[in-house]
C-alpha cells in the first residue's frame, strides 16, 4: 500500500520525458529553443515571463489535474494550455 492511500491522496505518475519545462503554462506554446542554462524565458507567443522551475511545477500540477479532470475546480489556465500540448502529453 502506498502511503498516499493512508492519507486519502492520489499518486499520479507522469513520463520522465514530458516536456514540462518547455511548455508555456499560460498558452501552451512549446518552446523548443529552451536550453538547460536558460533559467528564465519569455513566451514568444503570449509574452509571459517564466521561471523555468516554477513553469515546470505548474505544468506538472496541471497535467495531474487534467489526468483527473479536476482542472475546472481550481480555475487553472492549464486546461486551455492542454489544448495545444503535444498529443503524447495529453494521452
Ligand atoms: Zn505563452
Amino acid at each position: 500500500m502506498f502511503k498516499t492511500e493512508w492519507y486519502g491522496k492520489t499518486l499520479i505518475q507522469i513520463g520522465q520525458f514530458e516536456p514540462s519545462t518547455k511548455i508555456c503554462n499560460h498558452c501552451g506554446y512549446p518552446n523548443s529553443n529552451l536550453k538547460l542554462h536558460h533559467r528564465e524565458w519569455i513566451c514568444p507567443d503570449c509574452g509571459s515571463i517564466h521561471d523555468r522551475d516554477v513553469n515546470a511545477a505548474v505544468n506538472i500540477r496541471d497535467f495531474a489535474l487534467d489526468k483527473q479532470n479536476l482542472s475546472s475546480t481550481v480555475g487553472t489556465t492549464g486546461f486551455k494550455a492542454s489544448l495545444r500540448k503535444p498529443q503524447k502529453w495529453i494521452q
